[in-house]
């Protein structure tokens, strides 16, 4: 399973301030800040501010409006890369299998150019 949140992540220290990031968007729901490593032209990611390790326990223990919050976020940044019409895709890995990096749930953003057939 997946681990206890844990403080010391770096998208903690992100959000913390003590390391810093290309920042896209901040609100009180999220921030987006663009990847250190970008696969794609526009490679986002996407976090919530609560202590949340995966998107599991992000949807089933943050309040309804937190999650309203974050996923407009997502879109509302898609768009403002000016993903919107060219089209997009948004990718969350949970876990060893999935190859989850950094313990703090987040969403990825890719666009920019033909992404090709999504397979595992
Ligand atoms: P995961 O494999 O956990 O879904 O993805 C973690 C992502 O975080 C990777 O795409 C990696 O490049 C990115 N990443 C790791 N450390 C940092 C960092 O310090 N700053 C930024 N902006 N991205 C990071």
């Amino acid at each position: 399973g997946l681990p206890p949140y844990d403080d010391a992540n770096i998208f903690a220290r992100i959000l913390r301030g003590e390391i810093p990031c290309k920042k896209v968007h901040e609100d009180e729901y999220a921030l987006a800040f663009h990847d250190i490593a970008p696969q794609a032209p526009a490679h986002v990611l996407v976090i919530p501010k609560g202590r949340w390790v995966s998107a599991a326990d992000f949807h089933a223990g943050a309040s309804a409006e937190a999650i309203a919050g974050f996923w407009r976020v997502v879109s509302a940044v898609a768009k403002s890369l000016g993903l919107e019409a060219s089209g997009y895709r948004i990718l969350s890995n949970m876990g060893p299998d999935a190859g989850q990096e950094v313990p703090h749930f987040h969403v990825h953003i890719f666009g920019g150019r033909r992404l090709g057939r999504m397979v595992p």
